[in-house]
């Protein structure tokens, strides 16, 4: 039996550093390791973007921009299962059959649902204002997603540990009442990439608007990069790169010497905020530059995109359809 690894991303927004070096990069090497013995299926949930996005143009704009990511950055749609998760209907049943077995309770806990409560509150609104069911549900289908194609693995950013908790719970309900249909799930998340920050330090996220996109064009990335957020220290005093925002994602860049050379020059002063904002531009432009031509290109023919990720939908259903009639055998209809 191959392992199976299945991840997604939401189109509620361009692609960043954040989603990288969180999810896309670890899930392509694990795709690239797979081997006969493992087989990735990754996709764009669409319709969990729906949640946020709704315009019609906006919302294909970004299914479109999220594909052609994942094929810009080496995603080899003959090895891996590329598709739409609205290409595959069949989650959307068994979202329903997982909801009949997941505690309302632990949607009032989910931390997506939760964040915005609390935000809510804190302005002084009510606690559930501008949240819709789909949102309050979201861990539901997350759950339906992963359990659809007998999932072993999950890789994912730090943000979504909960997220998977959830579908392990439900799975586990599920098992317990009928036998072992379900494949329990695991998380893999990379402890030094957990979270990314973004520009402000905080998480880098669509939501508070403060990414570095992967793709756009490179004025805007250096535009983005000379916004990182740093404290005011001048360039010969001293300085904890642990502290530093743009410190925090050249790491990732430079080479192991380059970044030790780095922490030394932080640590003794003699750095300029503004000289590490420059490099940090550049070693981004080396990393994305040619990757970004082939986005770009295949943004120019969305025809070709559709047609991959239709083809990934049809392999992704082989896998999903037995899947769901084991479920639909299992609690008798
Ligand atoms: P989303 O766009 O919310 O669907 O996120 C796609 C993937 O990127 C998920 O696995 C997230 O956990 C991951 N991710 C998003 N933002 C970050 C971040 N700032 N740091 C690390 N991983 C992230």
């Amino acid at each position: 039996m191959k392992e199976i690894v299945l991840t997604g991303i939401k189109p509620t927004g361009q692609p960043h550093l954040g989603n990288y070096l969180g999810m896309l990069k670890p899930a392509l090497e694990l795709a690239e390791e797979q081997g006969e013995e493992r087989l990735a299926l990754y996709f764009i949930a669409d319709y969990h973007a729906l949640t946020t996005v709704k315009n019609k143009k906006e919302l294909q704009d970004l299914t479109d921009q999220a594909a052609a990511t994942w094929l810009a950055l080496g995603l080899n749609p003959d090895k891996a299962i590329l598709y739409r998760q609205s290409d595959v209907p069949e989650v959307f049943e068994l979202a329903w059959v997982l909801a009949c077995f997941t505690a309302k309770g632990l949607l009032n806990r989910a931390h997506a649902y939760k964040a915005i409560v609390d935000e809510n509150l804190a302005a002084g609104r009510e606690e559930d204002k501008g949240i819709n069911a789909g949102l309050f549900t979201y861990p539901v289908l997350m759950a339906a997603d992963i359990l659809l194609y007998g999932t072993h693995i999950v890789p994912v950013g730090l943000d979504q540990r909960q997220h998977l908790e959830v579908t392990r719970d439900v799975a586990i309900a599920f098992n317990k009442n009928y036998g072992n249909i379900f494949t329990v799930p695991k998380a893999v998340i990379r402890k030094e990439v957990m979270t990314i920050p973004g520009l402000d330090g905080r998480k880098m996220s669509k939501s508070y608007n403060n990414v570095i996109p992967l793709f756009a064009p490179s004025n805007q990335i250096r535009k983005q990069v000379r916004r990182i957020v740093t404290d005011s220290k001048r360039p010969e005093d001293r300085k904890d790169p642990e502290d530093c925002n743009v410190f925090a994602i050249y790491r990732h860049f430079a080479d192991a010497e380059a970044v030790a050379a780095k922490r030394q020059l932080y640590l003794n002063g003699g750095l300029g905020y503004g000289d590490m904002k420059q490099e940090l531009y550049e070693l981004l432009e080396t990393a994305f530059s040619a990757q970004r031509d082939t986005y770009n290109a295949l943004m120019e023919n969305r025809d070709e995109l559709d047609t991959v990720l239709r083809q990934g939908a049809e392999k992704a259903r082989d896998i999903a359809v037995p899947i769901l009639r084991k479920v639909r055998k299992a609690v008798g209809v």
